[in-house]
């Protein structure tokens, strides 16, 4: 579908210039230098050549047919020639000039003109803002990008958001050797989006492993239903810059006061298996060992070593990322025994200590590689005087070699510099690291990888719910001009989605609550009801265990006078009382949702309660919600033990908040006019599980 961008059989630069340390100049020059397939024409009115090729004033001029026109002319040009591309019957288009939609104003009108023009004539746009594309298929050899450097060919496409990041990457995977199979800078992608490309990396042979670095989605959703079926294929491994600030955030419910973007976008990438890097250079770690390695079967793993102190780095940092550092079997140890000094530690890590030479690192990979209780190796190395780094790297690459089932990284720390050895290792496909943490964060993440290939797919559940009845409650409250559905509301909300909820009644007197009471049984819970006041227990508005007549009446007293006095509100603005029955022995939890502008509905779950913010302990997932985003959900926060039960307490009914998270996922993707939700608390019990509180908000109806 983007052949004609990524493969294009001409190319014409538009702007292409004699100056060199121009772009115009630089573009042209490394199609040339680095030995484009097809054909190259340089447009340049007023040059008869450039660079020795013979130049036309317009791409009109061109006497063959042109696939691709890469744009470097002034922004005010560009649109001029947009229209000559189409004329011409140019397939695509890779605009490197910047000024437009990024630049606001008059940049933003340029830019609809110029995808207008694009789509008229049925041509795909990269840029505007970009440094161009690369593909290093053998067949068309192409970089057009002003990058200084071309990295060699190799499994990883990639794809940047930014142009200057671009160029710092494509210097970085030059300089450690990685290898490129397609990169594509896509500037403000009014067109061809991140999302086109992730899909054609998909189906290309050569790509192994597909890298993002990202600065906003564009269109998420339809991201998270493909990366969720691509990364079951390849990696994907993504940087997401402006993990900082948070955004306008809602305070009126929990879970607003708890969700960012950066939440958001967590949850996003980890629901579809992206694996998600904190920096570029952790990116490109990730992208090495993905290259060329098998991925491992479990996380047990071996350590070679020259010395003691990176051996326990390596064994501390594995601990920390949820990799084990086995114990070695029997037979492993006796082989090792017979080769090395007595001086040398066996266990895991094998310190061979700073005698090691080439072949010692021969002996003792091979050997940990064959003991059946590990599932990958890293080889480190601390040069000693008399020992080249370079004849290590060898041999840890001939005995890697000799099998594809168990990923072997390499960590080489030299003394100053690159340390030599580095590219020599990732072009013989063993990644490697100068920092113990980089090749530990890699395998980390090789596993991750692992757990997301054998976790089940998954299913969206839709549960029999009573739909029309919370459309008529949504809608007569945005009728009224309300933001917030009253507690009762919020309860018959959830019911009609089949949530359990407490028994409660509604009393405005003191007769009343006392007869609610009694028909609901003792003991009760009593809270004021008031669409002034947000979080009722901040102002004592919530008087637990009521046992009697006499405690409803005193409970239903102070309710009504003191609640009002100190949340600082008039007694007439009190609606009333809602008398609910007390329930005893549940776990406190929080279900909620957060609408985020970029993502959609970004569904909440942690321990719940007054204390929510305080705590912290949630996590998030961006609808739809499957039923093994659920399971995950309840088990991944910290407090998940206390879930499960301390002290010989039994188990909290898992399975019915998974449920619940289920039906109010389907409840908030059912209707768009629910702004914000909390169910706070759920109380989870042993079996089942009760909402006792609940706090809606609707979107102002337009
Ligand atoms: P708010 O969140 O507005 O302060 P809640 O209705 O959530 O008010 O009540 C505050 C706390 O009181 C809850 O987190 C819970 O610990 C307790 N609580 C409220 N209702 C009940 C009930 N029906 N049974 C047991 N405990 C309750
Ligand atoms: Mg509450």
């Amino acid at each position: 579908m983007l052949d004609a961008l990524l493969r294009p059989r001409s190319v014409a630069v538009v702007g292409a210039s004699r100056t060199p340390d121009t772009i115009g100049y630089q573009i042209l020059d490394n199609l040339v230098r680095h030995g484009f397939t097809g054909a190259v024409y340089p447009v340049n009115p007023s040059a008869a050549s450039v660079h020795s090729i013979r130049a036309y004033a317009s791409v009109e001029d061109i006497p063959d047919p042109v696939d691709l026109a890469v744009v470097v002319v002034p922004k005010q040009h560009v649109q001029a020639v947009a229209e000559a591309c189409g004329r011409k019957g140019v397939g695509a288009m890779v605009v490197i000039s910047a000024g437009f939609r990024e630049i606001g104003g008059a940049g933003v009108e340029r830019e609809r003109e110029l995808v207008a023009t694009v789509r008229k004539h049925g041509m795909r746009l990269v840029g505007p803002n970009c440094m161009g594309v690369m593909n290093t298929e053998p067949g068309v050899s192409m970089n057009a990008t002003f990058a200084p450097t071309m990295p060699p060919a190799g499994p990883v496409a990639f794809l940047s958001q930014s142009g200057a990041m671009g160029v710092t990457i494509l210097d970085y995977a030059s300089e450690y050797g990685i290898g490129i199979s397609q990169f594509v800078s896509v500037g403000n992608k009014p067109d061809v989006s991140g999302n086109d490309l992730v899909q054609g990396w998909a189906d290309d042979e050569r790509t192994g492993v597909i890298l993002m670095y990202l600065e906003n989605f564009g269109n998420p959703r339809r991201f998270t239903q493909l990366a969720r079926e691509i990364t079951r294929r390849k990696p994907i491994v993504a940087v997401k810059s402006g993990r900082t600030g948070a955004g306008a955030r809602a305070a009126s419910s929990h879970t607003g006061a708890l969700a960012g973007t950066d939440a958001a976008t967590d949850a996003l990438l980890r629901q579809c298996g992206v694996l998600r890097a904190e920096t570029v250079e952790e990116m490109f770690d990730l992208a090495m060992a993905f290259s060329h390695q098998p991925i491992p079967r479990g996380n047990r793993v071996a350590i070679v070593t020259n010395a003691g102190g990176p051996g326990i780095i390596i064994a501390d940092a594995c601990e920390a990322h949820g990799l084990e550092v086995v114990e070695l079997t029997e037979a492993t140890r006796a082989h090792l025994a017979a080769h090395f000094p007595e001086e040398a530690s066996l266990r895991n890590p094998v310190d061979m200590i700073a005698s090691a030479n080439p072949q010692s690192y021969r002996v003792a990979v091979e050997a940990v590689l064959a003991d059946p209780g590990v599932d990958a190796v890293i080889a480190t190395f601390v040069p000693p005087l008399g020992v080249r780094q370079e004849d290590v790297a060898e041999a840890i690459v001939d005995v890697a070699a000799g099998q594809r089932e168990k990923p072997v990284l390499a960590v080489l720390m030299g003394r100053q510099g690159l340390p030599q050895g580095l590219a020599e290792l990732n072009a013989a496909g063993i990644p490697g690291y100068r920092f113990p943490e980089s090749a530990v964060r890699a395998l980390a993440a090789m596993h991750r990888q692992r757990r997301w290939l054998e976790r089940p797919v998954g299913r969206v559940r839709t549960f029999p719910v009573d739909r029309g009845a919370v459309s008529a409650i949504l809608e007569s409250a945005r009728a009224a001009g309300r933001e917030k559905l009253s507690e009762t509301e919020v309860m018959r909300v959830l019911e009609a989605y089949g949530i359990p909820v407490a028994p409660y009644a509604v009393a405005r007197t003191a007769d009343e609550a006392e007869a609610a009471a009694a028909a609901i049984g003792w003991p009760v819970v009593l809270k004021v009801l008031s669409p002034r006041i947000v979080h009722k227990s901040d102002v004592g508005g919530v008087v637990v265990g009521v046992e009697d007549a006499a405690g409803a009446r005193a409970a239903f007293a102070r309710l009504t006078t003191e609640v009002p006095e100190r949340a600082g509100i008039g007694a007439g603005e009190v609606e009333g009382v809602l008398v609910q029955k007390m329930v005893s022995g549940g776990r406190e939890t929080i279900v909620g949702m957060h609408s985020d502008p970029q993502f959609g509905p970004l569904l909440m779950f942690g321990l719940g309660g007054i204390y929510v913010e305080a705590l912290g302990d949630v996590v998030f997932r961006v609808t739809p919600v499957s039923d093994v985003d659920a399971h995950e959900m309840v088990r991944s926060i910290r407090g998940a033990a206390l879930l499960a039960g301390v002290r010989g307490e039994a188990p909290a009914d898992l399975a019915a908040v998974e449920e619940v998270i289920q039906r109010i996922g389907q409840l908030v993707d059912d209707h768009d006019a629910i702004r914000e939700l909390d169910v706070n608390p759920w109380l989870a019990f042993a079996e089942g599980g009760v909402a006792v509180d609940g706090r809606i908000s609707v979107r102002p109806a337009s």
